[in-house]
């Protein structure tokens, strides 16, 4: 008998919510305690150092040693006066996470004793012995090391004791190693080319600014039941298990009420985010059971990538606390919807405009089409790269299934943008003249924010959506860094509008009027570009049919998705905008070609694992007993009636050896298969093999354990089961 299971699921039902600790203050008191935010900085920088760090920050420009001193000098004693001890570089290696080194702040007095230091030089910069981080081949251990330098555009801040300092992780030849670097470059790419356009409607502007609201999805799983589950422990997601009689069916989690014990992780994690200047401020169950969402007020790009990768550790260390586990896997339970982190993303100037947003005047409003149908067309130019970069491992479970976005990347624009761009490309010449024209009553452009008010068809079938005032990426993975599909969409709109802006410049030297010289630019974008358009339903057959007459990229291997950062389009697009180069992107694409194998081997190891010695022996168990069943019955019932007793035992027998055949057979397979992918040099050639070879024997595998699951005895099973894993009490 499975008594494994049954303890722990005893354990889970009965266990109550943990009571949390709230602060006396409110919010407003303890928001960004732990931060060194600009207060901060004004009260332990001297005047001259604040004003000059001030005008770094917002001019982006590097700090001069002796400036670097005197903030570290101001910084050690705020983190000193708050409790650290340590401090460390905090950085975004080419792996699922953050990096971190701790060091003490001491150093020798030379009379024997430590005085606790921290040097502008330790701020700045620093080597971590990172040969062990993926590189792609960048760095050969005898290499140049790399080295961390501080992003000041991303506040210090102190967890569990020790100060962090965000920094980006570069070799000494400038390669990034990391997600930071080729984000800030992106952001800065889009910047300058934002700016430049946006100065045809407003000269004063003088910065366009990136902004990100993520919507991070995940699971909670208690912790008695996660560590009876192998393969939620090594993979974060069940490998096998059939799906529960009821799962998301009635549609009662979305919304519902919130469990007490969750609602007391929610709390305490919204309170460890808000001390840490995180503005976490919606939190809400989601469509499957055991789903939940939580979403901050959006920030500048790079600050709210920052807070995202700091509230998924903090999810983690906070759900200990309350017994339970977070599962940031796209897909931890087949059958329930899977989870994604909808990244809403927009652009504004630094007065404060939303570029996607309608404004109340024709003008704002051909600005507002102007960086709308230059999105479009970005998007659509690159609609394969996009498709890569959110492409990965854990996500192509989810993309495609018939809950998230499909797996071919188009815009949903609702149906009144659709009508407005569809009048601008049709239009006549004589009420092209009329559109542009200042008057209030033009058709057209001064109606936009009118029709824009009711733009509540909200479409969730599309991977890339309109909303109103921003775009949301939907089709991100809760697991990634943002910063993939933040680099990617910055920097190919970034190239855009530095086209769109040379086009304009071009037609206005032949003596056209800025206006109408957008127009003609915008009404040819949209004659080339609206293929991306698409308003209908993203899961139905008819579109993956649709979209491939319409070009765009339907590829669903994730190995070849990749491709997309190395075609020639995305390496120019890439030089270009100086964000990547081509060394670079080779670089980064073997990593992802390699963490594609690693996880589908681990993936194919632990299964293997788990149909070998957990389901077999057990099945075996459970069919001897059948057996033994019909020996005993026979010889009680002789003859016809005998073989009518025994009936209904023979075809289970049969049948549970014919699932044991399979698995067992199947499992040899993908061991042979593995085996023959791990002779594969090349990263790219292996990680197909593993996408071809291994991954459909371990889908085969599963259908057969997950079919014995419903046939052996309920009491003999040793792994806790969908129903007992995903409803919370
Ligand atoms: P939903 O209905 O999709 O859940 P919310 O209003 O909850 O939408 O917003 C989701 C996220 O979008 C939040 O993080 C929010 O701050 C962010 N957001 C709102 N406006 C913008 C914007 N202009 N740019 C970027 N993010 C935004
Ligand atoms: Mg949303």
């Amino acid at each position: 008998m499975s008594t494994l299971r049954f303890k722990v699921v005893e354990e889970a039902f009965n266990r109550k919510a943990v009571p949390v600790e709230t602060p006396a203050e409110r919010p407003e008191v303890y928001y960004a305690k732990a931060v060194f935010n600009r207060r901060k900085m004004f009260e332990y920088l001297p005047k001259a150092t604040y004003d000059a760090l001030i005008t770094a920050i917002e001019d982006k420009k590097p700090i001069s040693r002796d400036l670097a001193d005197s903030v570290a000098d101001g910084m050690k004693r705020w983190a000193v006066d708050n409790g650290a001890r340590h401090y460390t570089h905090w950085f975004h290696p080419l792996t699922d996470g953050t990096a971190e080194k701790h060091d003490a702040f001491i150093e020798h007095d030379g009379k024997g004793g430590v005085v606790e230091e921290f040097s502008g030089k330790l701020l700045v910069q620093q080597e971590p012995d990172a040969s062990s981080f993926p590189n792609g081949g960048i760095r050969n251990t005898f290499e140049a090391r790399g080295y961390s330098a501080w992003d000041i555009s991303s506040p210090a801040f102190i967890l569990d004791g020790t100060l962090c300092i965000p920094t980006i992780f570069i070799s000494y030849t400038g390669e990034s190693l990391d997600y930071k670097t080729p984000l800030l470059r992106a952001l800065n790419a889009v910047d300058k080319a934002a700016t430049s356009v946006a100065r045809f409607f407003d000269p004063e502007v003088k910065h366009v600014k990136s902004y990100l609201g993520w919507e991070q999805e995940y699971f909670l799983v208690d912790e008695a039941l996660y560590s009876a589950r192998p393969d939620l422990t090594l993979t974060g997601r069940t490998l096998m298990g059939h799906e529960s009689a009821k799962n998301q069916q009635l549609e009662d989690h979305y919304f519902g009420s919130i469990p007490s014990r969750v609602e007391a992780f929610m709390l305490d994690l919204e309170i460890e985010a808000h001390k840490l200047g995180i503005p976490v401020k919606t939190r809400h169950n989601e469509v499957a059971p055991n789903q939940f969402e939580l979403a901050p007020i959006y920030e500048e790009t790079n600050l709210a990538n920052d807070h995202n990768l700091l509230i998924m550790s903090l999810m983690g260390e906070v759900a200990r606390r309350h017994n339970f586990r977070v599962l940031l896997h796209e897909k931890p339970f087949a059958g329930v919807n899977g989870s994604g982190k909808h990244n809403n993303w927009s652009l504004g100037t630094d007065s404060g405009t939303l570029l996607f947003s309608p404004g109340k005047t024709a003008k704002d409003n051909l600005q507002f089409l102007t960086f709308i149908i230059n999105v479009m067309a970005a998007v659509h130019k690159h609609n394969a790269l996009l498709k890569a970069s959110i492409m990965s491992a854990t996500n192509c479970h989810r993309l495609g299934a018939n809950e998230a976005p499909p797996a071919i990347i188009s815009i949903f624009t609702g149906s009144q943008i659709e009508r407005v761009l569809d009048m601008l490309e049709n239009a006549t010449t004589e009420q092209l003249a009329n559109l542009s024209a200042k008057s209030e009553i033009s058709v057209g452009l001064a109606q936009i924010p009118e029709i824009l008010i009711d733009n509540t068809d909200r479409n969730r079938t599309s991977p890339f959506a309109f909303t109103g005032n921003r775009f949301e990426f939907r089709a991100v993975g809760s697991s990634a860094n943002c910063a993939c599909s933040m680099i990617a969409i910055n920097a190919a709109v970034a190239d855009q509008l530095n086209t769109f802006h040379a086009a304009v410049e071009a037609r206005m030297v032949k003596g056209i009027s800025v206006e109408d010289a957008i127009l003609e630019e915008l009404r040819a974008l949209i004659k080339a570009h609206k293929a991306i358009q698409f308003n209908g339903n993203g899961y139905s057959e008819e579109w993956k049919a649709e979209a491939a007459r319409r070009g765009l990229d339907c590829e669903t291997s994730a190995p070849l998705i990749f491709d997309a950062y190395l075609t020639p389009e995305s390496v120019a697009m890439f030089d270009r905008t100086g964000v990547f180069s081509k060394i670079e992107l080779e670089a980064r694409n073997e990593v992802k070609w390699e963490m594609y194998t690693k996880k589908v081997q681990i993936e194919a190891r632990v299964l293997g694992d788990l149909a070998i010695n957990h389901v077999i022996p057990v099945a075996t168990r459970y069919q001897s007993l059948l057996v033994d069943n019909v020996v005993k019955l026979k010889s009680l019932f002789p003859g016809v009636k005998g073989a009518k007793v025994v009936a209904h035992d023979l075809d289970t027998i049969e049948k549970i050896s014919e699932h044991m055949d399979v698995i067992k057979t199947e499992t040899d397979a993908m061991i042979e298969a593995r085996k023959a992918a791990n002779h594969i040099e090349n990263e790219r050639e292996k990680a197909i093999a593993y996408h071809d070879n291994v991954v459909p024997a371990m889908e085969t595998i599963r259908r057969h354990i997950d079919k014995l699951e419903l046939m052996v005895d309920n009491e003999m099973w040793p792994l806790p089961k969908y129903r007992e894993l995903l409803f919370i009490r």
